[in-house]
């Protein structure tokens, strides 16, 4: 307690110049709180007033070890780490925030812990996420209760349930304050296969959860480049070295033909600026002991901010796992997952993209991992066809007119305007233009809506299609198809007040 007081001064000096860089960057948008004294908000769950309750804690500045130790000294728990500078935690009512700094307090809200995604290519099943202090006999049983049956996983992360039932029942599911997030599951997970998940994007104030997306990346140097290094420590043991070396430096060069990143071998696992890559088994020194054969296959630290050096972008690989190349355990595709972590890629929503949640054997990235990488670092001058030489042979040559059928290239499709993902406005529709390309040609732009729109867009290289809304939350789903039958979407959240 004492050295507590010391700290919370200079907190509030911080706060006076950081906060307007410190927004809640959630999956469906980004926000600044209204800044006010906080105090947990008492709960409103009707007869069970004295229950825990889960919520996200916002600080002015990165809220340190001394903070985070002070709150579960409280009774507060942390869960998580939520971009830029807040937890989720869960505490019980009446908890005392003062002197720690925070400046908001407040639950996901119900439309938070749905995935935009859910409503425009609505899946299989669903993987409903619960927070990670929830007993999994509950969430089976609020899921039964709000009329969702359970396939049964065990491969599943912990605090992951698959469920089968209604999209228009969702929202009922998700308002209970277990749950956290809910996401399309992938087509694998809706057959009860076994499935590998990653650990996380993890920061030394915990993991990020789904519904978090990512922060700011590697500030990038005066000429506007990101230049990293690599240094491997150590290897997974069932594989030759220089074997093990190769897939994840393919890997690296995947993420850097899209961007203006470089990653060089080289430097220490002590130096800034250096992803060191390590393949040890269990408890290894980290707050993220491994579980061994099976269950998570690797976890990586975020850059720097939020963690520090020179811990930021550290990728483990489970020594405990049999590590293959182009099967399973595919190295390639786990160092995919994991560099996109250490260059602060969160985790998609997308079951085909390489940053969901779930492993899948992958020869490269998907539309919705490059639109996120380039978000955060910006599109390289000239960009490279979707599937870039790689470095390992991959046998798929692709003929310039190949027939219809055998091209498995999905359309590139860019929203021009809205710049925006997320608007808002007042009008009851709203005016949406792209363009869309394709090796074999693009043959429709379709677009519907959350709230039960939908048209073809006029046009297809160059589209314009115009969407009437409803007051409230809709979610604008375009989609371009190739004459092979590829598709590529991408979606823009219209709140219309
Ligand atoms: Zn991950
Ligand atoms: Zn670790």
């Amino acid at each position: 307690m004492r050295f507590f007081r010391a700290v919370a001064p200079a907190f509030i000096l911080f706060s006076q110049c950081a906060w307007a860089q410190n927004p809640i960057r959630l999956q469906t948008r980004t926000f600044q709180p209204p800044r006010g004294e906080t105090a947990i908000p008492p709960v409103a769950r009707s007869g069970q007033p004295a229950l825990r309750a889960h919520y996200i804690l916002q600080f002015s500045a990165n809220p340190g070890p001394e903070i985070r130790q002070e709150l579960e000294r409280r009774g507060v728990s942390v869960l998580a780490f939520v971009p830029d500078s807040a937890l989720m935690v869960s505490s019980g009512p009446g908890a005392n925030l003062g002197g720690l700094g925070a400046i908001w307090a407040g639950p996901l809200e119900t439309p938070d812990k749905l995935s935009p995604r859910l409503a425009a290519a609505p899946p299989p099943a669903f993987l409903v996420e619960f927070y990670p202090d929830v007993d999994m006999g509950l969430a089976r049983a609020l899921a039964i209760q709000n009329g969702f049956a359970v396939v049964e996983n065990r491969s599943l992360l912990p605090g992951h349930l698959v469920v089968k039932g209604d999209l228009n029942r969702l929202a009922e599911l998700a308002a209970n304050d277990e749950v956290s997030y809910i996401l399309p599951a992938s087509a694998d997970m809706a057959a009860g296969a076994d499935v590998a998940g990653c650990g996380g994007a993890e920061t030394a104030a915990g993991p990020v959860a789904d519904y978090a997306t990512m922060g700011t990346g590697w500030a990038p140097d005066a000429s506007g480049a990101v230049a990293l290094q690599y240094f491997i420590e150590s290897l997974p043991a069932n594989l030759d070295a220089a074997t093990a070396q190769a897939q994840i430096a393919r890997a690296f060069s995947q993420w850097a033909s899209y961007v203006n990143v470089s990653f060089t071998e080289g430097g220490s696992a002590a130096s800034a600026r250096t992803i060191a890559i390590l393949t040890p088994s269990y408890a290894h020194g980290d707050a993220y002991p491994f579980d061994g054969p099976g269950g998570v296959l690797a976890h990586t630290f975020y850059p720097s901010p939020p963690n520090p050096e020179p811990l930021a972008g550290d990728m483990h690989f489970d020594a405990s796992e049999t590590w293959g190349v182009g099967v399973n355990t595919d190295l390639f595709s786990v160092a995919l997952h994991e560099a996109g972590h250490a260059l602060g890629m969160a985790h998609s929503s997308d079951p085909a993209a390489v940053m969901y949640p779930y492993y899948h054997v992958a020869t490269g990235l998907n539309a919705d991992d490059i639109a996120g990488i380039q978000s955060l670092y910006g599109a390289i001058a000239a960009t490279p066809p979707v599937q870039p030489a790689a470095p390992t042979p991959t046998p798929t040559p692709t003929p310039a007119n190949p027939p219809s059928g055998t091209d498995t290239t999905p359309p590139t499709l860019r929203v021009v305007s809205p710049s925006s993902t997320i608007v808002s406005t007042s009008s009851p529709a709203i005016l949406v233009r792209g363009t869309a390309t394709d090796n074999v040609g693009v043959t429709a732009v379709q677009w519907t809506t959350s709230t039960g729109s939908a048209g073809n867009a006029t046009g297809t290289a160059s589209w314009t299609l115009q969407a009437p809304l409803l007051v409230g939350t809709n979610v604008v789903m375009v989609r371009a198809f190739d004459a092979a039958g590829n598709s590529t979407w991408r979606t823009i959240t219209v709140v219309r007040n």
